[in-house]
């Protein structure tokens, strides 16, 4: 039975209203039996320093950092783990021993669903090609390294940034021209779609995977649809896939086992009401 005191956490970012994140964790909340919550804040960038000091004595245990708060999320951490400290931005917050504390669990995320999506994708993956240099494929870099991948290369419209980020990532990672994009997926065992494109309401990734090999694994962290163009092309040649649910799934679990005190499990159950969510069947 549930008694005693609501714990309470929730997403904060601006515009949230269509946040999943709220789907994911009400569900585990149900499976546990936790007399908790998990809402939506939207809070604009200059509410959100007032926002996170005031955490506490609204009588939140932590919260999930949407965009555009991640990085102002990072600066106002008491303590972050290594990861949140090298990528400088955070999306999971929580106090402990008094003080806040801030990860970034994307990385952590998308290696977990390549990892069930497809397992031992890192055992021969020796380059990866990441599509885009926004704040999501920080992560994935950051995540590629931890796995040891040789050879990373970027490639974005905005040639600079992509630039930045290789030299903020450090290692063996390289910049190519967006195009010259084909020729790079030539030598590719992992392409990666970091960017907005081919996200419903944005304009489609237009590229063709004709010279990528056929047991190169593609992965698209865009998740509405929830099967993209570039991995339905990838899927019709027969290269293995991974779509991008999995990743916002696993991103989730760091954050509900810290405010919640239970570490969830991904499974096919919630991925299946999350799918219901995106494709309309459940409101
Ligand atoms: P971001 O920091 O705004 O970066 C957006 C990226 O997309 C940049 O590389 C940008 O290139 C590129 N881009 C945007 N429009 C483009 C266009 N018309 N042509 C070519 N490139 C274009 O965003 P983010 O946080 O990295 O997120 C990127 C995507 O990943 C979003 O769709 C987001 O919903 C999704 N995401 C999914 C998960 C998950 O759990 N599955 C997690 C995080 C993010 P420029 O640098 O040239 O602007």
């Amino acid at each position: 039975m549930n008694t005693g005191t609501i714990l309470r956490a929730g997403v904060v970012g601006h515009p949230v209203k269509h946040s999943r994140s709220p789907i994911i964790h009400g569900y585990w909340l149900e499976q546990f039996g936790i007399n908790g919550r998990y809402d939506r804040y939207d809070v604009k960038p200059e509410d959100f320093s007032h926002f996170v000091k005031t955490l506490s004595e609204q009588g939140l245990q932590g919260v999930n950092v949407t965009i555009p708060h991640k990085e102002a999320a990072f600066l106002a951490l008491d303590e972050a783990t290594d990861r949140a400290r090298r990528l400088k931005a955070a999306n999971t917050l929580w106090f402990e021993n008094g003080k806040l504390w801030g990860d970034n669990t994307d990385s952590i995320g998308f290696l977990a669903n390549l990892d069930q999506g497809h397992p031992g994708w890192d055992i021969n993956a020796k380059s990866a090609l990441i599509l885009g240099a926004g704040g999501a494929a920080r992560a994935i870099i950051a995540g590629l390294q931890e796995r040891n991948i040789e050879k990373i290369t970027i490639v974005n419209r905005t040639r600079e940034r992509a630039e930045e980020l290789a030299l903020m990532s450090g290692g063996q990672v390289a910049v190519a021209e967006w195009s010259k994009l084909s020729f790079q997926l030539e030598s590719a065992d992992l392409v990666v779609n970091t960017t907005s494109l081919g996200m419903s309401g944005q304009p489609d990734l237009d590229l063709s995977l004709d010279p990528l090999g056929k047991n190169a694994l593609v992965t698209d962290i865009v998740y509405v649809p929830l099967e993209t163009n570039l991995l339905k092309q990838a899927r019709l040649r027969g290269n293995p896939v991974v779509d991008g649910l999995g990743m916002l799934l696993h991103q989730a679990v760091p954050g509900f086992e810290h405010w919640f005190g239970k570490r969830p499990v991904v499974t096919d159950a919630l991925r299946h009401l999350v799918e219901d969510h995106i494709t309309g069947i459940r409101a």
